[in-house]
């Protein structure tokens, strides 16, 4: 076995707190790619793009779509291409091998809800860009949230000509306007009690962390990520027993102040966390 896999398992069974960062490249590693133009995307998108001209999911999130029906027939099924297996996948489950035992948190721009699916509870959990299987007000009259689940599944299962039928359109039960899924695609984005709730427990959960042996397990994030890698770099220079694991393919960095604290694996992440596991 590579000496830095075993570098990295034994930092993570040492470790008092685990925060676990990860963005795109873990869904990519699980084989959901949101910003491919791939078989995937036309496969199941290719209606949208034909109408549309959008190139990928991530495109489609931030279309302004001209209707309610057309909308939610285009989120409706991304929910069902995000959850369509009630199965979490091997990576997923992997990861979750790998931490479940341990003290840990999970931070996260994915929007998949992968990481609830795989057993890690909401409460460890933060994903910052909220999640696909949520629904909110589009005004933010109030500031709940509402588990979307049956509706959206509803309306993935009937549409036509990509439309969903107007009467199973959600509509706000405080102000009956418009509802949207509980992601940031536009200025709308609630950060509400829930969403606030998680990221006070992140960043509890660090200032718990502090002077123990902590580990920062990053997995892929890209390069200029600001949201988590800068946060987890900042963390690691600071604290004196932090290491800086990052697993990314092809694109790791990791800055010369922190190089002494940080193990890089540049794999394929599935690979990589099966090996970790087995370890
Ligand atoms: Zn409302």
């Amino acid at each position: 076995m590579e000496d830095k896999y075993y570098k990295a398992i034994t930092k993570i069974q040492e470790a008092d707190s685990i925060v676990i960062g990860a963005s795109n490249g873990l869904s990519i590693s699980e084989g959901i790619h949101i910003f491919a133009e791939n078989t995937a995307f036309l496969e199941k998108f290719g209606d949208f793009r034909a109408k549309y001209g959008f190139r990928s999911i991530i495109q489609g999130c931030f279309y302004p779509f001209p209707s309610q029906e057309e909308k939610w027939a285009f989120f409706s099924r991304m929910y069902d291409y995000f959850l369509y297996d009630e199965e979490a996948s091997p990576v997923m489950k992997n990861l979750f091998e790998l931490v479940k035992e341990k003290n840990y948190f999970v931070v996260t721009s994915n929007i998949d809800d992968h990481f609830s699916q795989a057993g890690f509870p909401k409460e460890r959990l933060f994903e910052i860009e909220g999640n696909c299987r949520n629904l909110q007000c589009t005004y933010g009259c109030h500031n709940q949230i509402y588990p979307g689940d049956k509706i959206l599944s509803e309306m993935a299962k009937n549409q036509e000509n990509g439309k969903v039928s107007t009467d199973l359109i959600p509509k706000c039960p405080e102000c009956g306007g418009p509802m949207q899924v509980h992601v940031e695609v536009d200025q709308n984005f609630l950060r509400g009690e829930a969403w606030l709730t998680n990221y006070q427990a992140y960043q509890d959960f660090i200032e718990k962390a502090h002077g123990k042996k902590l580990v920062l397990l990053e997995l892929g994030v890209g390069v200029r990520n600001q949201l988590i890698k800068a946060p987890f770099m900042k963390l690691t220079s600071h604290e004196e027993n932090a290491t800086y694991i990052t697993l990314n393919k092809g694109e790791l960095y990791i800055p010369e102040v922190i190089a002494s604290k940080s193990i890089g694996i540049d794999g394929d992440t599935a690979e990589v966390l099966q090996q970790l596991v087995q370890a």
